[in-house]
C-alpha cells in the first residue's frame, strides 16, 4: 500500500476545508481499505469522515433524516426505520455481514465501487479505473454484470443493495461542497457509463454526503428481495424493491419499483410503473409490467440469465404485495 496521510474532521466544513486534490474521505473503511489494499485506489490523503457529527436519525418532515455517517448496522435496527420503511432495512440487512455493517456508514455505502473483478485487479484494463484502457468484461467474464443501460465503454453493475431501497423510496441525498450545499434526489445519485465509467456518480471532487432523507412513506405494502448465488455475503444478482398500493375494488393506485444488480445505477423501473398504476392486481398486470421494463434489457452473450430471474423476481415480488 502507497504511504499516506491521514486527518479526521471535525464537523461537515472543517472535512470540505481538508479536502485537497489527491484526497479521499474516509467512512467505514470496509471497501475503501479493500481498493487501497488491491492498489486500485491510492489517495495520498484520508480525511475521515466516519466520526463527524452526522451520525444521528431524526424525524422531519414526516419522514426519516439519516445522517451519513449512520452505521448500517444502526440504520438496519432503528425502531422508525424498521416500523416506516421495513423494505430499507431489510435491504440494509441483505448486505454484507454484521461486522461488516457494524463498520460501514450510509455514505460509504452509496459510493462503494463496483465489484467487476477486472475493476478490482490491476494488471487488467479497466475504462473505469484507468479511462481509455478497454474494457475486457464484454468480452469476458460478464455472467454477473449489466443488463440494462450499459454501454461499449463499461458494462459493470452498482453493488449497494441500500440504494436500491432509497431509489424506490424517492429518498434526497443531502451534499456539502466547496460550491456549497445541493440535493441529489435517487436514484439520481448513481450515473448510467456512457463515454466516462470512471464517474460512478454526479458528485464534483471535495463534495461530501452530509444525509439521506427519506420522505413520508408510500401507502401501500412495500418488500425487498435479492437473489444471490449464496445465501449470505453475497452481492446481488438481480434485486427488487417494491411497493403496491391496491385500492378495494382490487386495482392498483400507486407502486414503486427499482432493481439492482442489473445496471450501472440503482435501475427505477418507471415502464413497469407505468403499465401497473391503474391496472386490476394480479398475475397478467404484473408480467406485463415486468416485460415492459425487461424490453429495453440488452444481455451480454453470458448474463442472459438474468431477464428471465429479473422478470419472474418483479412478477413474485408483486405477487406477495398484492391482494
Ligand atoms: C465481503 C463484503 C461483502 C459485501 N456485501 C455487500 C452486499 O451484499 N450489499 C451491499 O450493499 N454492500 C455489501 N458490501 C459493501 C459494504 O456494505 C460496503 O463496504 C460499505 O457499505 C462501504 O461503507 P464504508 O462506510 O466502509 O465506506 P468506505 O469504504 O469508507 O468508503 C466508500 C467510498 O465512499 C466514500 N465516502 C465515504 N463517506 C463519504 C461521505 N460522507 N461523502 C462522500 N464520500 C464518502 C469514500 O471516499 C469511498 O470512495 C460488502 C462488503 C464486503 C467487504
Ligand atoms: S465492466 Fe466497467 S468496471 Fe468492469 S472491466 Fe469493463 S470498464 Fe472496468
Amino acid at each position: 500500500m502507497r504511504p499516506f496521510a491521514y486527518e479526521r474532521a471535525h464537523d461537515a466544513p472543517d472535512a470540505v476545508a481538508r479536502f485537497r486534490p489527491g484526497a479521499m474521505y474516509l467512512g467505514g473503511g470496509t471497501n475503501l481499505v479493500d481498493l487501497m489494499r488491491l492498489g486500485v485506489a491510492e489517495p495520498d490523503f484520508l480525511v475521515d469522515v466516519s466520526r463527524l457529527s452526522c451520525g444521528d436519525i431524526e424525524a422531519s418532515d414526516g419522514g426519516l433524516r439519516i445522517g451519513a455517517a449512520v452505521r448500517n448496522s444502526d440504520l438496519a435496527a432503528h425502531p422508525g426505520v424498521r416500523e416506516r420503511y421495513p423494505m430499507l432495512a431489510r435491504a440494509v440487512l441483505t448486505g454484507a455481514s454484521g461486522q461488516v455493517r457494524n463498520m460501514a456508514t450510509v455514505a460509504g455505502n452509496l459510493l462503494q465501487r463496483t465489484r467487476c473483478p477486472y475493476f478490482q485487479d490491476v494488471s487488467k484494463a479497466c475504462n473505469k479505473r484507468r479511462p481509455g484502457s478497454g474494457c475486457p468484461a464484454i468480452e469476458g467474464d460478464h455472467r454477473n454484470l449489466a443488463i440494462l443501460g450499459h454501454s461499449e465503454a463499461c458494462v459493470a453493475t452498482h453493488p449497494s443493495d441500500m440504494a436500491v431501497a432509497l431509489a424506490a423510496l424517492d429518498a434526497r441525498v443531502h451534499v456539502t461542497g466547496p460550491d456549497g450545499d445541493r440535493v441529489v434526489s435517487m436514484p439520481g445519485l448513481h450515473r448510467l457509463p456512457g463515454a466516462e465509467p470512471h464517474r460512478d456518480t454526479v458528485l464534483e471532487p471535495g463534495e461530501l454526503i452530509t444525509a439521506v432523507e427519506l420522505p413520508p412513506p408510500p401507502p401501500g405494502r412495500s418488500r425487498y428481495r435479492k437473489v444471490r448465488e449464496r445465501a449470505s455475503f453475497a452481492f446481488a444478482l438481480v434485486s427488487v424493491a417494491a411497493v403496491l398500493d391496491v385500492g378495494d375494488d382490487g386495482v392498483v393506485r400507486g407502486c414503486r419499483l427499482a432493481l439492482g444488480g442489473v445496471a450501472h445505477a440503482p435501475w427505477r423501473a418507471s415502464d413497469a410503473e407505468r403499465v401497473l398504476r391503474g391496472a386490476p392486481a394480479g398475475e397478467e398486470a404484473f408480467i406485463r409490467a415486468a416485460e415492459a421494463e425487461l424490453d429495453q434489457a440488452r444481455p451480454l452473450p453470458r448474463n442472459g440469465y438474468k431477464v428471465p430471474l429479473a422478470r419472474n423476481l418483479i412478477v413474485r415480488t408483486l405477487q406477495e404485495l398484492g391482494p
